[in-house]
């Protein structure tokens, strides 16, 4: 008798001991969660029962007293309509076992009107029977900011990239552009059975352009002719890019030859038109420009290399004058 006393009075002791100990973690766990300011959510999956901390509120302007009476509909309440559909597939994905936590980044309505961003995290802590959960528990974490500066990344990305591609005196794309865009271009053509021409336009006598006018003066005619060029071509698909020094390139997708001789007709004629003063010329005293124009074949390099033939031709000829090679087919 005297021994079972002494027996359980000592369980009782170890008993006391070990509620001083949770009750000692469970202050500091919430000392932990109020210092990180994680909302906690614990939902009862079958009745819709919520409870949520005071942190869960605050993430989304309110304190818990004005939200009054707490379901899973709060929740609902303040969910972005369209991440429901997305957050009902995680759920399942996460009931069904085929993952370990649910785990979703998602928009709540503030109470001041905006949309702020959570990284909503749960996870099943007692099952109803085998793939019906009964309760669950997660945390919310207010990622705004997160958001907001990995959106401002994406978009100065976006905006580099997009300058990358731009030449900055001509403000049409530059030649690692054209590169990107002629191989493209040559892969759809030989898809579709298509054809597809190019042109290489050279400006006539610029060295002396400059000699005689300046750099600089230079410069703003290569700016003008490159628009007067871009403007001149008919398609929104045409596409326009600075070749090298004074070489303007343009690519003409499904585009025989004789709609590529008319372009090259076109810019031959404006250039001239436009009469930019050029001393030096043989055509008026006005700035003019040689096209090489060339149609299908089977590489970016023949491609590139007949156009180039044919300005050299352009050139030999007398100048301000387009020429052409001749045509082959996409194979
Ligand atoms: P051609 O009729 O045979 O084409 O004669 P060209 O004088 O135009 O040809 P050349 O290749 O001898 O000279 C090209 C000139 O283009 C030389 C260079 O100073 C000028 N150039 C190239 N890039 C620029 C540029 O960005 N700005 C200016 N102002 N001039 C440039
Ligand atoms: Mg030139
Ligand atoms: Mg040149």
């Amino acid at each position: 008798m005297q021994e079972t006393i002494e027996s359980l009075l000592q369980e009782n002791a170890a008993l006391k001991s070990a509620l001083t100990d949770l009750k000692k973690n469970k202050h500091e766990l919430e000392l932990v969660i109020e210092n990180t300011g994680v909302g906690i959510w614990d939902w009862n999956v079958q009745t819709g029962e919520t409870i949520f901390n005071e942190r869960w509120a605050n993430i989304i302007g309110y304190t818990l007293a004005e939200l009054g009476e707490l379901s899973i509909k709060t929740w609902l309440k303040f969910a972005h309509p369209d991440d429901l559909q997305e957050s009902e597939r995680l759920l399942k994905a996460h009931w069904s076992g085929e993952s370990e936590y649910y785990l979703f980044e998602s928009r709540m309505k503030h109470k001041k009107g905006h949309w702020i961003w959570v990284y909503d995290t749960g996870r099943v802590v007692e099952w109803e029977s085998e793939g019906v959960p009964k309760r669950m528990i997660g945390t919310h974490l207010d990622i705004t900011d997160k958001k907001v500066a990995i959106a401002n990344l994406d978009a100065a990305n976006k905006q580099l990239k997009k300058l990358s591609y731009i030449d900055a005196l001509t403000q049409i794309p530059n030649r690692r552009a054209y590169e990107e865009k002629i191989k493209t271009e040559i892969s759809v053509a030989r898809r579709a059975n298509s054809f597809l021409a190019i042109l290489m336009i050279d400006i006539d006598n610029f060295k002396e352009f400059n000699d005689t006018y300046g750099h600089d003066k230079g410069d703003e005619v290569l700016l003008q002719v490159s628009q007067l060029i871009k403007t001149a071509l008919p398609r929104k698909t045409d596409f326009v890019a600075r070749y090298g020094g004074e070489e303007i390139a343009i690519i003409l997708p499904f585009t025989q030859l004789n709609g590529a001789i008319n372009i090259a007709k076109t810019i031959v004629e404006q250039v001239f038109s436009s009469a930019i003063e050029h001393q030096h010329s043989c055509y008026d005293k006005s700035v003019t420009v040689s096209v090489g124009v060339a149609c299908s074949d089977s590489s970016y390099e023949k491609l590139m290399h007949f156009a180039d033939e044919a300005l050299y031709e352009a050139k030999r000829k007398g100048r301000n004058r387009y020429e052409v090679h001749t045509t082959e087919t996409i194979t």
